[in-house]
C-alpha cells in the first residue's frame, strides 16, 4: 500500500514454490501509482470471503474489494475449481482457433446484457477494452481519427490513449498522452456542480447537455464516441439519475456511439449486472467495456460487448486488431464460473440490498460526524463519503487530488484494527465484496465512525478537523482505487 513512511527493507520467506527463497518486493518490483521508495504493504498469502490473510498472520477485512474488482470475495471456491479444471484440460489456444469457454462466456454476456445479435471481443483487462471499444466505434462510424468525448474526473485506464481520454489528475500530467482526439466536458458532480446548479437532477441534465454541446461544437461528423462511466468510478463521481438517459438521447440523436465503461460499475457493483440497466432500454449503450468483476479478479480478463448494429457494420470488413491472449480459455473459464456464482448466490440482488443498507447507515453517520460533507452512491455496494473541513461552506480539507494526512492516519489506524479502506483525495470509497457478511459490514462501518469521531476529538479545540500545516501532497492514500 502506498503512502506510508518507508521502513527498513523487510524480507518475506516464501516456501510455497518448492524451495525456500527470500523475497523483498519493496526493492525488486516496480509498483503502480506510488513513489517507489514509499511503497510499504503487507504480503498477502491467502484469502476467503471478504478477508485477506497476510504473511505475518494478520487478517484484513477488505472494504474496497482490492481495486474494486474482487466482487466475489477472495478465492471463491467455484471460480478456483473452474480454473483448476480448465487448466487440466486446455490452458491456451489463440483466438485463431475456437475455445469452448470463450464461446460460452460470450453467449452468457450477450444474454445477461440483452445485446441480441451483438458480439464480444475479449481483452486482457480494462484499458485495452476501452482502446478496442473506441477502435470499433471509429471503424463503425467510418472516422478513423474520430474524436472521443469524455469527462473531467473520469478514469479509463493507464495506456497512452486511455490516459488521454481519462479526466484524471494522475494521467492528465503525461506529456505524451495524445489529447488531439479527445474533448473533455465537466462532470455530473452534483455536490459541487460545475454548472452552478444546486439540484442534483438538474446538474445531471446540464452535464448531459454539455456533452451534446461539445459534439455540436466539434462537428458531429468528426466525433466517433462518447466514453463515460455510468455510475461507480475512482474519481468518486456518482451521476444523478437524470444523466445517463439524457446522454443516451443526445448521442442517439447525433448518431455518435455511446460507450459505457462498466469496468468498475459492472457485475453487481451498482446493483445490476451492468449499471446502465437501471435505466432500462432508455440507457442501453452501443458498446460497453468490462473487466474487474468479470472474473471477480481471479484472472485478468476484459471484454468489449458490441450491439448488433455496431457488430453488423464490422461484419464484412477486415478487423485489424488482436491480442495474443484474446479470450484466453483459462480466464474465460473463470469468467463463466464467476457469472454462475453471481447468479446462483443472487449476488446482484444482494449488492442492491446491502448497498441500500450501507447508504442508510452512512447517511445516519453523517448526522453524527461533522467531517462528512456528502454521501452518494448506494445503488449497490458502492458508497462514496466526501470529507469536508466545514460542512456549511463545503470547504475541502485538501485540494483535489491531495489526501489530508488525517485521512491517511485514519486508514492506518483502521488497518491496525484489521479493516482495509480505500481512499482517494478527500474521499473514502466503500466497495466491499458482494459476499461480505452483514455483521462484518456493520462492524466495519462502526469502526469507521469511531475513527472519524476520534479524528475530530483528537484535533479539538486548537486544531481544525484537518490540519493543513502538514504535507498533503501524495498521489494516493490507500486502498487500491486504480
Ligand atoms: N475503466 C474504469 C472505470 C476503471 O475503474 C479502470 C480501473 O480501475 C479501468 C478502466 C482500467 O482497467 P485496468 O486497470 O484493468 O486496465
Amino acid at each position: 500500500m502506498c503512502g506510508q513512511a518507508p521502513r527498513a527493507a523487510r524480507g518475506d520467506t516464501d516456501s510455497d514454490h518448492g524451495s525456500t527463497i527470500v523475497t523483498d518486493e519493496r526493492t525488486d518490483v516496480l509498483h503502480s501509482w506510488c513513489v517507489q521508495s514509499q511503497w510499504d504493504a503487507p504480503t498477502i498469502v491467502g484469502g476467503r470471503g471478504a478477508h485477506l490473510f497476510a504473511a505475518d498472520g494478520r487478517d484484513f477485512l477488505d472494504m474496497s474489494s482490492l481495486a474494486e474488482c474482487s466482487n466475489l470475495g477472495h478465492q471463491h471456491p467455484r471460480v478456483v475449481a473452474a480454473i483448476r479444471e480448465q487448466a487440466e484440460r486446455l490452458c491456451f489456444v489463440t483466438s485463431a482457433w475456437g475455445a469452448r469457454p470463450r464461446a460460452a462466456l460470450a453467449r452468457a454476456l450477450l444474454d445477461r446484457s440483452g445485446f441480441d445479435g451483438g458480439r464480444v471481443f475479449f481483452t486482457l483487462g480494462g484499458a485495452d477494452a476501452n482502446e478496442h471499444a473506441v477502435k470499433f466505434a471509429r471503424q463503425a462510424r467510418g472516422v478513423a481519427d474520430g474524436l472521443v468525448v469524455t469527462r473531467e474526473r473520469s478514469y479509463h485506464g493507464a495506456t497512452y490513449a486511455c490516459m488521454a481520454w481519462s479526466g484524471d489528475t494522475r494521467t492528465n500530467e503525461s506529456p505524451v498522452a495524445d489529447t488531439r482526439f479527445v474533448a473533455h466536458v465537466p462532470p455530473p458532480y452534483a455536490y459541487r456542480c460545475p454548472f452552478g446548479s444546486s439540484d442534483a437532477d438538474d446538474c445531471g441534465r446540464r452535464a448531459a447537455a454539455a456533452v451534446a454541446a461539445a459534439l455540436d461544437a466539434h462537428g458531429v461528423e468528426r466525433c466517433a464516441a462518447v466514453l463515460m462511466e455510468p455510475n461507480a468510478g475512482t474519481n468518486g463521481i456518482v451521476a444523478p439519475d437524470t444523466y445517463w438517459p439524457a446522454l443516451r438521447r443526445a448521442t442517439r440523436e447525433r448518431g455518435v456511439c455511446l460507450i459505457a465503461d462498466e469496468i468498475m460499475s459492472g457485475f453487481g457493483r451498482c446493483g445490476e449486472w451492468f449499471a446502465w440497466q437501471r435505466h432500462g432500454e432508455a440507457g442501453r449503450p452501443d458498446l460497453m467495456t468490462l473487466a474487474k468483476g468479470l472474473t471477480g479478479a481471479h484472472l485478468p480478463l476484459g471484454a468489449v460487448v458490441l450491439s448488433a448494429a455496431v457488430a453488423k457494420r464490422l461484419e464484412n470488413e477486415m478487423l485489424n486488431t488482436g491480442l495474443t491472449y484474446c479470450g484466453h480459455p483459462l480466464a474465460c473459464a473463470a469468467g463463466l464460473a464467476a457469472l454462475a456464482a453471481y447468479d446462483d448466490e443472487r449476488l446482484i440482488e444482494r449488492s442492491r440490498r446491502l448497498g441500500a443498507q450501507m447508504l442508510e447507515r452512512v447517511t445516519a453517520m453523517q448526522a453524527r460526524v461533522p467531517a462528512i460533507g456528502d454521501v452518494r452512491g448506494g445503488d449497490g455496494l458502492f458508497v462514496v463519503i466526501e470529507l469536508v473541513r466545514d460542512r456549511a461552506t463545503r470547504e475541502p480539507p485538501a485540494a483535489w487530488p491531495d489526501t489530508p494526512p488525517a485521512l491517511r492516519s485514519l486508514v492506518a489506524r483502521a488497518r491496525d484494527a484489521g479493516v482495509s479502506f480505500a481512499t482517494r483525495g478527500n474521499l473514502i470509497l466503500l466497495a466491499p465484496p458482494l459476499v461480505i457478511e452483514e455483521n462484518e459490514l456493520a462492524d466495519a462501518l462502526a469502526l469507521l465512525e469511531r475513527l472519524l469521531l476520534e479524528l475530530h476529538a483528537d484535533q479539538r479545540p486548537s486544531m481544525p478537523i484537518f490540519d493543513d500545516q502538514q504535507d498533503i501532497r501524495h498521489p494516493r492514500a490507500s486502498g487500491d482505487p486504480s
